[in-house]
């Protein structure tokens, strides 16, 4: 189809995906699907951590410092602060090329620094430089701190101190309210997964896929640290990130496992779960802002399958009614709504209402999965999300 390639070498996001995209939802949607990930949410959420602190006070501080806050009109511990943007970028005939990482950050307003630097060529300590992607799109504008040459090698420093950026997303690393574990930001879909979780005090949860920890620690909250959460995570760099995630959001009723889920049956055979959230590895086609999207079918159905194994092991860890949540944040049906149909066929699940628990804020894909709860990122102004609760019907 023509206008697939089109659009791909428009957007830089693989043939594939747009294929997809155009075959279910038609080529007006899919541009607005694509033109709403290539740029960050309007109103960006932020979990307020309830075991140590109360939404109150984090208005009060934002309101303090002049940061435009708004609460959600259900949950509690979710506030929202705004995005700006886009900007009008000027130009300059100095480039310099970022990584995917580094662009990415510097669209919504960071700093670029030298590990995300790519190539820097002709350019001179002092220099006014367009900072792009690989290929040419454009995310902020500054003042080359460094040669190029020097940027180009150096494993740390501030390559280019930005002035201009596309997007300014507000950020609160390094401000007292994120480092004192106050406020965990994270995507509403994600806060909304453990509340669909809906996880007791007293009860034993698992946590296959936990690292860096912002759904553990939501559980933790809503379980007001009593129980037993079992997080489990198997990159070892990534159980480090959760280690401190834990530590900083004072949570206590958490234990972690670097070890691959998978081998949890196996190891801990008399392990019946209340409830267990698989928030499994996925393609993250709904993860924005990005600036490209290299991940293709093939991607897609590597996925599907690994997740599976995963759903797998999940039957076996989980006490009969007890509850599965799976969560992903892709919008290919073969890891969301077909993993579910695996799930019902064969592993002896059914699928289970969300309403009941907090409301659907998404909306469903298909007729048949009336109960599972999408987010698209052009509609909800959330990434690209899937939710799905299930009960396990046997032993
Ligand atoms: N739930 C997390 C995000 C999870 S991202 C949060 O809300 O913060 C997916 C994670 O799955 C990654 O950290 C990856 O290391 C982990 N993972 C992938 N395969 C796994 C496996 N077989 N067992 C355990 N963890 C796995």
């Amino acid at each position: 189809m023509d206008v697939v390639r089109r659009l791909s070498s428009a957007y830089k996001f693989h043939a594939d995906i747009i294929r997809r995209w155009v075959e279910r939802y038609g080529i007006l949607r899919t541009k607005s699907l694509v033109e709403a990930l290539k740029t960050p949410c309007k109103r960006i959420s932020l979990r307020v951590n309830l075991l140590k602190t109360d939404t109150d006070h984090v208005l009060r501080y934002f309101e303090e410092k002049g940061v435009r806050v708004h609460c959600h009109d259900k949950l509690e511990e979710v506030i929202f602060v705004e995005s700006r943007g886009p900007f009008k970028l000027p130009t300059s005939d100095k480039v310099v090329i970022a990584d995917k990482m580094a662009a990415e950050s510097v669209m919504m307003g960071a700093h670029l620094f030298a590990p995300g630097v790519v190539k820097a060529e002709n350019v001179r300590k002092g220099d006014e430089v367009l900072i792009v992607d690989k290929y040419g799109q454009p995310v902020g504008y500054g003042v080359a701190e460094m040669d190029g040459e020097e940027m180009e090698k150096r494993r740390e420093g501030l390559a280019v101190r930005v002035t201009v950026t596309l997007f300014k997303v507000p950020s609160f690393r390094g401000d007292p309210i994120f480092e004192e574990g106050y406020i965990y930001p994270q995507s509403f879909p994600a806060i909304l997964t453990s509340r669909v979780l809906d996880p007791r005090p007293g009860e034993l949860v698992v946590d296959m896929c936990a690292a860096p920890g912002g759904k553990t620690t939501h559980i933790a909250q809503l379980m007001r640290n009593e129980g037993q959460i079992i997080a489990v995570d198997r990159s070892k760099n990534k159980v480090k990130k959760l280690q401190e995630t834990v530590a900083k959001l004072g949570v206590k009723n958490v234990k972690i496992l670097l070890e691959d889920a998978r081998r949890l049956p196996k190891l801990y055979p008399s392990l019946k779960a209340d409830k267990v959230l698989l928030d499994p590895p996925c393609t993250a086609l709904g993860v924005r802002p990005k600036l490209f999207e290299n991940r293709n079918e093939k991607d897609i159905i590597n996925s599907a399958a690994y997740q599976r194994t995963l759903l797998r092991a999940a039957s076996k860890i989980l006490k009969k009614d007890g509850v599965l949540v799976y969560s992903t944040c892709t919008l290919s049906p073969e890891e969301n709504e077909l993993n579910i149909k695996y799930a019902v066929d064969e592993l002896g699940f059914k699928v289970d209402d969300q309403m009941h628990v907090y409301g659907f804020f998404g909306e469903p894909l298909l007729k048949d999965y009336r109960k599972l709860q999408r987010f698209y990122p052009d509609s909800h102004d959330t990434p690209g999300f899937f939710i799905a609760r299930l009960i396990k019907t046997r032993d």
